[in-house]
């Protein structure tokens, strides 16, 4: 089975509406060392297409390096070293050959804090990922991309009449949305969220919850959260990491979402979503 599941063409921005091409990330037995430090053990996870994956854990578990090892960005941030594999609709990104920044592109990563570059217009803001992907669009393309983005991102609204201001006027929450904005214009086929919320106020959160609901129609979500009335609200299915004493991060347990908080398997399980740890 190749990766020809997708429908429509690979992401050409600017083009008229390509469709929903979101795809299946299969983590298989990721394991991750930062020097013989080993953080991560055997990690195995299908995150599939349409669905949003909420991953849970108490902090240290090796949550944001797995997220980080989902589009190989961990090879920016120091010295971890990897075993496994990371299957994107059954594609291996990390096969000598295949290009990291293609699997950057292919899978966007919005971080706990919003990082838009602060003095560049909101305009521009969204394009920043196109002109690093060396990708030509002509204005009314740019235009159109900039204003289908920013729906996407639930900014639009707010934003359509100034959009020559720069991206660090805007609001916290704002501001987030316009990194999702930004992540969203080079059509990914995944988005990673890394805490996403952490740093927002309660309205905030709720704009951006609803945001993700929508999205999950055309990009495969995953989403690292403390929060687990969040994790219930937003996610289909929930993998429940934890590191216990000096041990690397596990999977202890995953499932759909309903299940690990109605019937959890596991009694950590249990008491880490009841919130007792
Ligand atoms: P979480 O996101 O669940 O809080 P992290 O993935 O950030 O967990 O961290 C997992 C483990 O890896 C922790 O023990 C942390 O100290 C270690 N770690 C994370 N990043 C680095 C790094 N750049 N260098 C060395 N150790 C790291
Ligand atoms: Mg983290």
């Amino acid at each position: 089975p190749g990766p020809s599941a997708a429908p429509g063409p690979s992401a050409v921005p600017g083009s008229s509406a390509p469709g929903a091409h979101p795809a299946t990330l299969d983590a298989r037995e990721v394991s991750a060392w930062f020097g013989d430090h080993k953080v991560l053990d055997r990690v195995s996870l299908t995150m599939p297409a349409r669905h949003v994956t909420a991953l849970i854990g108490p902090s240290g578990c090796g949550k944001s390096t797995f997220l980080r090892i989902l589009n190989r960005m961990h090879e920016l941030v120091g010295s971890a070293s990897l075993a496994g594999q990371v299957l994107l609709d059954g594609e291996d990104i990390y096969d000598r050959g295949r290009r990291i920044t293609h699997a950057r592109r292919e899978i966007g990563m919005v971080f706990q804090k919003p990082n838009p570059f602060p003095a560049m217009s909101i305009y521009d803001n969204v394009l920043a990922g196109l002109k690093m992907n060396g990708v030509k669009a002509t204005r009314d393309e740019r235009d159109g991309l900039v204003e289908e983005c920013l729906s996407k991102a639930g900014l639009w609204r707010e934003v359509a009449d100034r959009l020559r201001q720069p991206g660090g006027a805007l609001s916290g929450g704002q501001q987030q949305r316009l990194c999702i904005a930004r992540s969203l214009a080079v059509r990914p086929r995944v988005l990673l969220m890394d805490e996403p919320c952490s740093a927002l106020d309660p309205t905030s959160t709720r704009r951006i919850e609803q945001t993700i609901g929508e999205l999950s129609a055309e990009v495969t979500i995953v989403i690292v959260t403390h929060n687990m009335q969040q994790a219930a609200r937003v996610s289909d299915q929930c993998a429940f990491f934890l590191a216990e004493q000096g041990t690397p991060g596990v999977i202890v347990e995953h499932g759909s979402t309903e299940a690990m908080f109605d019937h959890p398997q596991d009694p950590r399980t249990t008491d880490y979503v009841q919130g007792r740890f």
